[in-house]
């Protein structure tokens, strides 16, 4: 954990990146100082703001009015809610949404939304007229805490997710955590999943202080601004070293080979979010970690605990519609983009905070450590 609590003061995180290096600004009610926040960046730039319908239902207009107040003209272009949005169709819509409002070089997009209006908008803003600017106001808690670090954008194609993107870094993220008191107790707990990433992952006096104030996050103030705070600071510090993703920057995919297999297996759908997924997969991950005598089993139940206790799924058997049949998984695990020459990365631990990145996982160990967690999920009797 690297920094106390704070109350009132708006928390700024630096992303440092040479030329590239942005601020992200985290506190309650920040969304009325966006305008003058851009002004301070871009003076005289115009804006466009990509959203989706259900966050422009709750925050269009206070960013609007915020815009406004600075003398700053934003169109709004919407989409519909949800992952179908990262497509072909909508990419399209967006950038062409951008060049009738004019928006030009020196200009800037504004993504207002959770991931995927910043993969979406991001991705757009590094496309439409060679690249443009753009501002990521993200209004999910995986967003405040992940995706609107690091400049990664994409779309999905009917080949999988975020096949076709950029990296692309915005020059300001403005995270409002008061923006997160409207976003369904589901989505914040997927999110969660995210922060809790962070301690398990590098930082155990953090995931300590998760384990005692996790509901005050769950419930606004500072201590929801220090989590999200403390999950920044991580991720900008691992991005800031590794921005491409040729090395540290996999630690943050803790989760995600265990956790992808069952996202794809539920369609990508409503019936797992990405958090719930990941999750899961952080579970797989530290008892797999367990099983191979990397740390006891204890801290591997410390952290499903956990997760558990915040009300995210850990076990194959919480798989809504039940849990795919073990050949289905490693196929699915074999598609992940962490397979390198027959032999399967995972992101281990040898302890809460002590993450590393494995490349030399044999899969038959794998199936064997899956046949094993299926068979606690099967009924009685059942093979
Ligand atoms: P999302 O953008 O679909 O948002 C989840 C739901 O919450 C949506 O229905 C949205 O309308 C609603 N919502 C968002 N903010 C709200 C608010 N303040 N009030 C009420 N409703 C609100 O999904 P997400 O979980 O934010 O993000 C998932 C996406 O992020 C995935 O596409 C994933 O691939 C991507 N992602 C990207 C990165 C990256 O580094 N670029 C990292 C992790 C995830």
């Amino acid at each position: 954990m690297t920094a106390p609590l704070r109350g009132g003061q708006p928390i700024v995180v630096r992303v440092a990146l040479a030329e590239r290096s942005y601020d992200i600004a985290i506190g309650r009610g920040l969304i009325a100082s966006l305008g003058e926040k851009i002004t301070a960046l871009r003076p005289g730039a115009k804006a466009a703001i990509v959203t989706d319908a259900t966050v422009a239902h709750h925050h269009l207009a206070a960013a609007q009015a915020a815009l406004k107040s600075a003398g700053i003209g934003a169109t709004a272009v919407t989409v519909p809610e949800g992952e179908g949005s990262k497509s072909f169709t909508w990419l399209q819509k967006v950038c062409e949404g951008l060049i009738a409002a004019r928006i030009e070089r020196g200009d800037l997009v504004i993504a207002l939304g959770g991931g995927v209006i910043g993969d979406l908008a991001g991705f757009a803003a590094a496309v439409v007229r060679r690249g443009l600017d753009y501002v990521q106001v993200p209004t999910s808690l995986l967003a405040q805490v992940d995706s609107s670090v690091g400049g990664k954008t994409a779309i999905d194609t009917s080949h999988g997710k975020n096949l076709v993107g950029a990296f692309h870094q915005p020059i300001l993220v403005v995270a409002d955590t008061a923006l997160l008191d409207t976003l369904s107790q589901r989505e914040f707990r997927a999110g969660y999943a995210e922060v809790a990433k962070y301690g398990l992952l590098g930082d155990a006096a953090f995931f300590s202080w998760l384990e005692s104030n996790w509901q005050d996050v769950f419930s606004g103030g500072p201590a929801r601004e220090h989590a999200i705070a403390t999950s920044c600071r991580m991720k900008a510090a691992i991005v800031a070293r590794d921005e491409r993703e040729t090395g540290e920057r996999a630690l943050l995919n803790l989760g995600h080979t265990f956790g992808h297999a069952f996202e794809a297996a539920a369609g990508y759908s409503q019936r797992l979010l990405h958090g719930e997924a990941i999750s899961l997969g952080m579970a797989l991950a530290f008892e797999f970690s367990a099983r191979r005598g990397l740390l006891p089993m204890a801290q591997a139940t410390r952290a499903c605990e956990h997760l558990a206790a915040v009300g995210l799924p850990t076990r194959v058997s919480q798989t809504p519609g039940g849990a795919p049949g073990i050949d289905r998984l490693m196929e699915l695990i074999a598609q992940d983009k962490k397979v390198k020459r027959g032999k399967l990365t995972f992101i281990l631990a040898r302890g809460i905070g002590e993450s590393f990145i494995e490349n030399d996982v044999d899969p038959a160990e794998v199936r064997a450590f899956l046949n094993d967690k299926l068979a606690e999920g099967a009924p009685h009797g059942s093979t």
